[in-house]
């Protein structure tokens, strides 16, 4: 369902920002969640408000021309193809609106970093699409929604924004290069390498970086063209003391497309679990290595298993995916 929050006219100049429409797509998580005392924030149920009762506690947000939609309703531990199917369809037609400046998207922080980065893959998109979350509900004494969300409308808006990006605790991250890093902190988001693009100080956004020009969009025909059920099947699985490999082998056994590993180190494997994982690729399965390490990339070498570059795992089964997933409507993914 969609909805016009404000009625401002399209050249209303608001906050010194860029005038235009943004567009807020809620998906649900912590930002819409809710606790019964105030003062739990971790005994709470996420996806419990609507987009739109979450700018009603965001008085500043009445000076801009906003419109909502709730693309989805869930805890995004349990984010899913379908879901992603239909935020990515309904990012294009809202970027493809010459009265759209950018668009937000409330998202669960778990998994926030997989979506930014399969939705910046499959748009690449010229406008920003602004990811933002919360680590407390909406119910908490100390909640910081109500803020993120302000400053990633404030972001939508900025004539240097492009592409996706996360704007979090008043800093500004790209799909590439964020990673969810803690569990409970407010400030729970950093870029890989320092490349964090910006900080937002009271509604002013300080650039430290231009927003990255990324490639080209696999775009979403593949993802309109095949039913979820044919997306190919990539699992993650890691090297560890012990890894012998039998995981990889019930993984084969039961049918999988696609592997992603997460190395030691410079995305080193145990004998057994490149063992294993060399037998997966004689047998089609596609095989990328990358590294259980916070940050910097697997290095390639033409002896070793394909490398997923600086990708995190997360990130290296989206791009196997989208890989496959173009390969088989016999279509180019890069
Ligand atoms: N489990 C929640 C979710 O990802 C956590 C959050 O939103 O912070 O939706």
């Amino acid at each position: 369902m969609q909805k016009n929050y404000t009625s401002h006219g399209p050249d209303e100049q608001t906050h010194g920002v860029a005038s235009g429409r943004v567009v807020i797509l809620g998906t649900g998580g912590t930002i819409a969640g809710t606790a019964e005392d105030a003062s739990d924030n971790v005994g709470y149920r996420a996806a419990q408000l609507g987009v739109e009762q979450l700018l009603v506690a965001i008085p500043p947000l009445a000076n801009y021309l906003l419109e909502t939609e709730q693309v989805a309703q869930l805890d995004s531990k349990d984010m899913d193809f379908a879901t992603w199917q239909r935020l990515a369809l309904r990012v294009e037609a809202h970027l493809a609106r010459p009265d759209v400046a950018g668009l937000v998207i409330t998202h669960g922080t778990d998994t926030l970093e997989e979506t930014a980065y399969f939705l910046q893959r499959v748009l690449a998109p010229k406008k920003p699409v602004v990811l933002t979350a919360a680590m407390r509900p909406a119910t908490a004494l100390q909640k910081d929604g109500p803020q993120n969300l302000l400053d990633a409308v404030t972001l939508a808006l900025d004539p240097r924004a492009s592409g996706v990006l996360l704007a979090f605790a008043g800093q500004v991250h790209s799909a590439e290069q964020v990673r969810k890093i803690h569990s409970y902190k407010v400030d729970a988001f950093a870029s890989v390498d320092g490349a964090r693009l910006a900080c937002i100080e009271e509604g002013q956004i300080r650039w430290l970086a231009a927003a990255p020009v990324t490639g080209d969009a696999v775009g979403t025909k593949a993802l309109s063209a095949s039913s979820i059920d044919a997306w190919p099947r990539i699992e993650i699985v890691m090297n560890y003391v012990g890894a012998n490999g039998s995981a990889v082998r019930a993984l084969l056994a039961q049918g999988v497309d696609g592997l992603v590993v997460a190395g030691t180190g410079n995305g080193s494997l145990s004998v057994g679990l490149e063992a294993a994982l060399r037998e997966a690729q004689s047998a089609g399965v596609s095989v990328w290595r990358s590294t259980r390490c916070d940050a910097g990339p697997v290095t390639s070498s033409t002896e070793a298993l394909p490398s997923a570059g600086a990708l995190s795992p997360v990130k290296a089964r989206i791009e196997l995916l989208l890989t496959l997933l173009w390969q088989k409507c016999g279509a180019q993914s890069r």
